[in-house]
This record gives structure tokens, C-alpha cells and sequence, in this order.
């Protein structure tokens, strides 16, 4: 299986549209066209595929939360795609994992905080309740942020 390490050099041959820098985490950066990888983990091509499938699926914004995790679902889904090809294999453990962090982000942030109803998102950082009308506000999250913790 090979190293995330050597994915690189033919990940830069065949997107020669994005930039790809070693760095502390994983992650795509829409801005800067890069995706951001560390060479010595032991599931990293699973992660180094997955952060280049947002790059070429043209993740960047999103206004509902719910799209954030369409769009991990997504990726992922390219990501088995990619893996395919390059002769590696993703752990579906690693995929169901990685997405239930995201579920449990989005019920711990749509959870009401005075009655524990989930509450309707209704702007791009604001939930309401239906159930007792107290609205809160949210933290942004940024694509693939959640992994390491449990963001509100
Ligand atoms: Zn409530
Ligand atoms: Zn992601």
C-alpha cells in the first residue's frame, strides 16, 4: 500500500491545479487551491484522498449545516473512487467515523439549549426553536475542522 508520501509526486502530476503542502493537519483550503496533508499518518492517503475529492468537487461555502455533511458524504464517496484508482484502500471504519463526528456536531449544535428540542437553522449561524422560540447563535465550521474535536 503506498505511503501518503508517495501519492504526492502523482497527485501533483495528475492535478496540476492545486498546490499540495505538508502541514500539521489535513484539510482543503478553497482560497488558496491547496489541500494540506501530513506525511506520516498511518490512514493519510484515506485523508489526503478525501481532502482533494472537496477540491475537485468544488466544496467551499456552504449557508445550511446539513450541506457540510452532504458534502463529507461526498467527498468520501469520490475519495473511494480515487483510492481505485491509486491502489489504495480507505477503512470504512475511518469513513463512518470521520462522518459520525459530524452528526454528532450538528445534533449537539441544533439541540435547543433551554428545552432540548432540535431547533430549525435559519441562518447561516443562527438556529430557532420551534417548540419554546429561543434562537442561538453558532460558531462557523469549516470544512473537515471537526475531525480532532467536537466544535459547537
Ligand atoms: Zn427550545
Ligand atoms: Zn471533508
Amino acid at each position: 500500500m503506498p505511503s501518503t508520501a508517495l501519492l504526492i509526486p502523482r497527485l501533483r502530476a495528475n492535478y496540476p491545479q492545486f498546490a499540495f503542502e505538508q502541514a500539521e493537519d489535513f484539510l482543503w483550503s478553497p482560497s488558496e487551491h491547496t489541500v494540506y496533508y501530513t506525511a506520516d499518518d498511518a490512514t493519510g492517503h484515506g485523508f489526503l484522498l478525501h481532502e482533494l475529492s472537496h477540491g475537485l468537487l468544488n466544496h467551499a461555502d456552504y449557508s445550511h449545516d446539513i450541506e457540510l455533511i452532504t458534502m463529507e458524504r461526498d467527498a468520501w464517496d469520490k475519495a473511494l473512487e480515487l483510492a481505485e484508482e491509486y491502489k489504495v484502500t480507505i477503512d470504512d471504519d475511518l469513513i463512518q467515523s470521520t462522518l459520525d463526528t459530524y452528526r454528532d456536531w450538528l445534533h449537539a449544535r441544533s439541540t435547543c439549549p433551554q428545552c432540548e428540542a432540535i431547533g430549525l437553522q435559519i441562518k447561516k449561524r443562527v438556529y430557532a426553536c420551534p417548540a419554546c422560540r429561543h434562537t442561538w447563535r453558532v460558531n462557523e465550521a469549516r470544512i473537515c475542522a471537526l475531525r480532532r474535536s467536537t466544535v459547537l
